[in-house]
């Protein structure tokens, strides 16, 4: 599973088997496989992929007999998404932009539309950072399409690629959206899964639901509480050690949190592993950060930035931090011993694991 690109078409396999019923053993796996996930199991909820990853829709004690229908709607959002931001079909609108890159624009959905500047802006906002148009150095990387990659690409074709990225390129024009040059193509696995968590979370708002948990493969959003005196307790795994938390944390109504974590897509070459994350100014996967987390108050910004801050990574983080307000983050270095760096907003709702009381750093923004 860790190997999968975002969508990735051989997932099919994995979703075939989670409709055959044999499914349990597997689905409580990729359960646990997230790197942010819900603490308590016994609520009303329910699992099904979308996406090419997990998706779990929780409702507070009192919504029991709702949950049937609201999964079902939420399952609906999210293929409907899928069906228009994936790269991986080739019928996707995104697909259609990659296709007709120097040749004409494309009309795209509303929400195409809104993904696609909303993925602008946090470029602006990263500088560059987080860039939609990172398409093509994805897919030199080869991430989750051949089981072992062999070799490093090489750096005439890094140069090559990275040339065709860039999110200022994109055109957005009355509904429609154009790539000028041949090549060039969007990649939306670092801000979609997001966007579609805050679209089910105003379904689920505008449904009558006030308690309410979406989990899109650790992108979360929370409505309410689970249950009266309660509040949503989220685990953060240790990015380092997938069997244990780093602590956890409250997730107050209407907030939203997303992890990335480079243990949860990689490719080993040589002996040395590459996350999923690239950097666009090098041209090569992100090394420096294990895992960061963000926590603000909705998931399309929780996805990007948490895309944005490993790449940038702690050297970096404070100046973002200056051009975030509102956003929290804790974000977990890749070195030894462990350091646990977070914002004062984010140590607020944080309590970590007892071993890990000495590992905490506070995390501020940069002085302009
Ligand atoms: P995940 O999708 O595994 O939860 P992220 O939310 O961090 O992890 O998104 C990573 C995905 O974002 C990658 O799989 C790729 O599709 C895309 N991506 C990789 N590098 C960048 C980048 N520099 N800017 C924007 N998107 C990126
Ligand atoms: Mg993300």
């Amino acid at each position: 599973m860790s190997r999968r690109g975002w969508f990735a078409p051989a997932r099919e396999g994995r979703r075939q088997r989670v409709r055959s019923g044999l499914a349990l053993a597997s689905l409580v796996l990729a359960l646990s496989a997230s790197a942010c996930f819900l603490l308590r199991r016994e609520l009303p909820s329910r699992s099904f992929r979308s996406m090419g990853t997990l998706a779990t829709v929780t409702l507070g004690a009192g919504y029991a007999d709702r949950i049937e229908p609201v999964s079902a709607q939420v399952r609906r959002l999210f293929d409907r998404l899928e069906q228009e931001m994936s790269t991986y079909r080739p019928d996707s609108a995104i697909s259609l932009l990659a296709e007709k890159a120097g040749v004409a624009p494309v009309p795209v959905s509303e929400d195409t539309y809104r993904v696609l500047s909303l993925g602008q802006h946090f470029g602006e906002v990263s500088e560059g950072g987080f860039d939609i148009t990172i398409a093509p150095l994805v897919r030199l990387w080869d991430f989750g399409r051949s089981p072992v990659p062999a070799d490093l690409p090489s750096e005439e074709s890094i140069r090559k690629q990275q040339q065709l990225v860039d999110y200022r390129r994109l055109l957005l024009k009355d509904g429609t959206a154009f790539l000028p040059t041949k090549g060039m193509a969007v990649d939306l696995g670092g801000i979609a899964k997001g966007y579609a968590v805050d679209r089910a979370y105003d379904y689920c708002r505008n449904a009558g639901i006030a308690d309410f948990l979406i989990d899109l493969s650790g992108n979360l959003r929370a409505g309410g509480r689970p249950q009266w005196g309660e509040d949503w307790q989220i685990g953060v795994r240790d990015p380092f050690d997938r069997a244990r938390i780093l602590g956890k944390v409250t997730l107050a109504s209407g907030k939203a949190l997303a992890t990335s974590g480079s243990y949860e897509r990689f490719v080993d070459i040589e002996g040395r592993r590459y996350s999923h994350i690239i950097d666009l100014r090098t041209g090569y996967p992100v090394t420096g950060t294990a895992g960061v987390t963000i926590l603000c108050g909705d998931a399309t910004t929780a996805d990007s930035l948490s895309t944005s801050f490993f790449v940038v990574g702690l050297k970096g983080a404070g100046k973002l931090l200056q051009k975030t307000p509102g956003v929290d983050v804790l974000i977990v270095p890749d070195k030894y011993p462990i350091e646990i760096w977070l914002t004062p907003g984010f140590a607020k709702a944080f309590v970590p694991i007892p071993e890990l009381v000495d590992s905490l750093k506070t995390l501020m923004p940069a002085s302009p």
